[in-house]
């Protein structure tokens, strides 16, 4: 079992910590800086052992080295985007599982947002990590892949059980929603998820975890298979690709 402490960074990053209940063992995915996140280190006396990247962008591996240099701990990310991830030690592909003391993951490779960008999956405690793959209503920009990889990425995540609890990169939930809400202005479930979004946001809480089941109901970019959608959103009905790259290139213009 794995213990997640979420450290909001940057202007809307998150990053997090997660410590092996039984072990102590601790990893820190995606740290985009040192400061804050040595700061929670040393809060709660711990030294760390990995660092788990999902990508190279800077604003998820800008700490990697500071964090190497103080606390010796390894650094895992996608083998094929070794060049791009600093300091990286352990080199991973799709499937390969690894563990954090007693907590393990799975690689699920989904290129789309970058090539080589990966997420980490904790099968047994049902968490995934999705750096900017997926994000609560929304999903990354096509920066590097394609749309196809990007469908491809989105439909392993699709396929995971609905009480997944999805940890992103980015507190992007209320412009995704406002998105969403643009698209299907009457979507009863969208309205009363808004107002939770709000309160959540009034309150500096964040919206981070959410859950893959409602996503699958409310993220626009879950749904480029499902006809009454994209009906009611004014979409003919095309191939999958076809369909989410539409969406993906509304939301670019919105
Ligand atoms: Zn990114």
């Amino acid at each position: 079992m794995i213990e997640i402490i979420q450290i909001p960074v940057l202007l809307d990053n998150y990053t997090y910590l997660i410590i092996d209940k039984e072990s102590k063992v601790s990893g820190c995915i995606d740290p985009s800086v040192f400061g804050d996140v040595q700061k929670v280190l040393e809060e709660r006396n711990i030294r760390l052992n990995f660092i788990l990247n999902t990508h190279h962008h800077s604003d998820h591996v800008g700490g990697n080295i500071e964090l190497k240099k103080k606390h010796d701990c390894k650094i895992i990310g996608n083998f094929f985007d070794q060049d791009r991830i600093p300091g990286i030690d352990i080199k991973l592909k799709e499937n390969d599982t690894f563990k954090i003391g007693d907590s393990s993951f799975t690689i699920i490779e989904t290129s789309g947002h970058t090539i080589g960008h990966i997420c980490f999956y904790f099968k047994e405690q049902k968490i995934l990590f999705s750096g900017d793959t997926v994000f609560s209503l929304g999903c990354g920009r096509i920066f590097e892949g394609t749309h196809e990889q990007m469908t491809n990425s989105i439909l392993k995540i699709r396929s995971l059980p609905k009480e997944t609890k999805i940890y992103c990169g980015h507190e992007y939930t209320e412009s995704n929603a406002n998105f969403a809400k643009h698209l299907n202005p009457n979507d009863s479930l969208l309205k009363k998820k808004i107002s939770e979004i709000k309160r959540k946001r009034s309150e500096s809480l964040p919206t981070i975890p959410c859950l893959l089941g409602e996503e699958l109901k409310l993220n626009p970019f879950f749904r480029f298979d499902d006809k009454e959608y994209l009906e009611s959103i004014n979409l003919k009905n095309m191939s999958l690709v076809e369909n989410f790259k539409r969406i993906r290139i509304m939301k670019d213009d919105f």
